[in-house]
């Protein structure tokens, strides 16, 4: 994955390059680059390392030419250096391509370009790309050059097996470019005299509201006032642009220190806007949904597949569905799901959960079931993102642009809206009670406002990341959907603080984990469930008889019913449904993560090793 950006139009590119880059370092970050064309040739300039790194390079700045392509970089094939640093061009320096994705032929290509003469200066599977589009343009001898140009880089993807977005300069034809994707994501912002190009609509968010969303395998040829689009066999098509609702602010720090800390704050606001119109004197409402009683009747099984903190919300709401839809429901990791030959059929219902929408391994996972047969139900939090297209149903949380690599409010939304599913399809069942729905849609609503006070408790959370920063392993227990919230806590703190942890389910830490387990060692026990709180302290007692040092994350009521002494530590958090309960102990753990991160003196928006949305396998 990376981050891509253009322009073509009557201003100096470059700062606006540079600025979207900055705006999607969270894409990839390893290395970053420009080409622009400049007095009829393309000049390139790149360099490891960050996005700031080009603002050192004093050449950018001489840069006066109007059309350019940018990248930064977040490397699959070939380490992070100024060599392997997109854009990558052809032998002769007529081509220069940014690329995002994979072209898994990569190998036979280059053997066949070199067959040809063509050399090969970096380890990327990228070079190729150039080279051949390169190839295709000095061998074509019918066209005029402007078509020309459009047939290479047609006849070079058709040579392509794997994922890719591209945007392509072509020296002879300075003014034009072209874009073309295929499972990688790509948009075209619409200005006047002006076309802007984005991986993420957020980098370009600022200038335009109107865009052309691409398919796979629409090629694009930009002018500075025209764009020309062309299906996959060339034929020429019009395309109609979209204008996206929301405004550059969303996408911008608003004031905090991080985009992560200010995703934790919206989160009333992410949970309000995803609740939205859709529940109404106690119907919960979902039109994109045409499913029937009759085919819900006839399902065997639910299964919800996602990767990372997505999964984890799958997990959080398992039960839920359930307990509405009297359906099993299972919920899978998306890259293990693909590769399993799992048992599903016209009689399974899969959804799948994707911030981005453009997570490689869930893409590939949809795929397969709809192949066999299952009805396919996306959950995004981008509108016209890849997993929407293929899906036969979208449904999507409303948590505006989550920037920050680790996921905060598009978790919780992405709760919010699967239990609101779940009451749906418990309606359309008639499985429920109208007195169980009235009570915990009543609790739904009032959620935003008890996050808002869970919030409240960051100066408590502060303290306890002071005593917690310097250490090498943290233990997260629970029982229930406190064991998800354990889970969910632990990544969060791995993403962020890259300090060792394990969620656990607190039964079975005595069946081998205990043994890690001396003195000094921090465990946080999350306990919300009145039934299972017993239980959950017995486990507590188990390590701090062994020394351990304890946080207990409790709701209200537990917290006035049971001995906290026992504790070094605690965070309250309202009482809520038990469905709903992984949302508000959520909240406190994020902040404890972040402020963890925080004391180290650590990068929290750009983890290392981490990218925002993983669209590679
Ligand atoms: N596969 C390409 C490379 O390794 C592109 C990676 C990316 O999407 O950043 O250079």
């Amino acid at each position: 994955m990376c981050g891509i950006v253009g322009y073509i139009g009557s201003q100096k590119a470059s700062p606006i390059l540079l600025a979207g880059l900055t705006k999607l370092e969270y894409r990839g970050y390893d290395s970053a680059g420009i080409a622009i064309i400049e007095d009829g040739k393309i000049d390139v300039q790149k360099d490891q390392g960050r996005v700031s790194n080009l603002y050192k390079i004093k050449e950018i700045e001489n840069l006066n030419g109007t059309i350019g392509i940018a990248h930064t970089r977040w490397a699959t094939h070939g380490t992070p250096s100024k060599e392997n640093a997109h854009p990558q061009t052809s032998n002769n320096g007529d081509f220069a391509v940014v690329h995002n994705g994979i072209i898994e032929n990569y190998v036979e290509l280059r053997k066949e370009l070199e067959e040809k003469g063509y050399k090969f200066f970096s380890s990327t599977d990228t070079e190729v790309i150039p080279n051949l589009i390169d190839y295709f343009y000095k061998n074509d001898n019918k066209n005029q050059k402007e078509l020309k140009f459009v047939n290479a880089v047609k006849n070079a993807t058709d040579k392509l097996v794997g994922s890719f977005a591209i945007e392509v300069l072509s020296k002879e034809n300075p003014d034009n470019m072209i874009v073309v994707r295929k499972d990688s994501p790509l948009v075209i912002g619409k200005g006047y005299g002006e076309n802007y190009i984005a991986s993420d609509i957020p980098a370009i968010l600022s200038y335009t509201k109107d865009f052309y969303l691409l398919e796979n395998l629409e090629f694009a040829l930009l002018s500075r006032d025209n764009i020309r689009f062309f299906d996959k066999n060339l034929k020429e098509f019009n395309k109609k642009s979209d204008t996206i609702t929301w405004n550059a602010m969303a996408a911008d720090k608003n004031g905090y220190e991080d985009y992560m800390l200010k995703e934790i704050y919206e989160q009333p606001t992410a949970i309000r806007e995803t609740i939205g119109t859709r529940v109404n004197t106690g119907i919960c409402k979902f039109d994109e949904l045409n499913f029937t009683k009759e085919y819900l009747q006839n399902l065997k099984q639910i299964y919800i597949v996602a990767c990372g903190t997505a999964m984890h919300a799958g997990l959080a709401v398992k039960s839920t569905i359930e307990r509405f839809s009297k359906i099993r429901t299972e919920v899978d990791i998306a890259s293990e799901f693909r590769y399993r030959d799992p048992l599903i059929d016209d009689k399974t219902l899969c959804i799948f959960i994707s911030q981005s929408g453009e997570t490689a391994d869930t893409i590939a996972a949809l795929k397969l079931s709809k192949e066999k047969g299952a009805k396919t139900l996306a959950i995004s939090n981008v509108i016209g993102s890849s997993i929407t297209r293929e899906a036969d149903y979208s449904i999507y949380t409303h948590a505006g642009p989550e920037i920050a690599v680790a996921s905060t409010k598009a978790y919780t939304s992405q709760i919010t809206l699967l239990t609101l599913l779940a009451i749906y399809l418990g309606q359309v069942l008639g499985n429920v009670k109208e007195q169980e729905v009235s009570k915990l849609v009543n609790e739904m609503l009032e959620l935003p406002i008890k996050v808002e006070e869970v919030l409240k408790t960051t100066e408590k959370v502060k303290k306890i990341a002071k005593k917690l920063y310097q250490e090498k392993d943290v233990f997260y227990l629970g029982r229930g959907v406190d064991y998800t919230t354990a889970e969910e806590a632990s990544l969060k703190l791995k993403e962020i603080s890259y300090i060792h942890s394990e969620g656990y389910p607190a039964g079975e830490l005595k069946h081998g984990t205990i043994a890690l387990i001396e003195k000094g060692v921090n465990v946080i026990g999350i306990m919300t469930n009145k039934n299972l709180v017993k239980k959950t302290i017995s486990n507590m007692e188990e390590i701090i008889t062994r020394g351990a040092v304890t946080t207990a994350v409790l709701s209200e009521s537990i917290y006035k019913d049971i001995n906290t002494t026992i504790f070094d530590n605690l965070i309250i958090v309202p009482d809520t449904d038990e469905s709903l309960s992984s949302i508000v102990t959520i909240v406190p753990l994020q902040l404890l993560a972040y402020y963890i991160a925080k004391e180290k003196g650590l990068d929290v928006d750009k983890p290392r090793n981490l990218a925002k949305s993983v669209t590679v396998e």
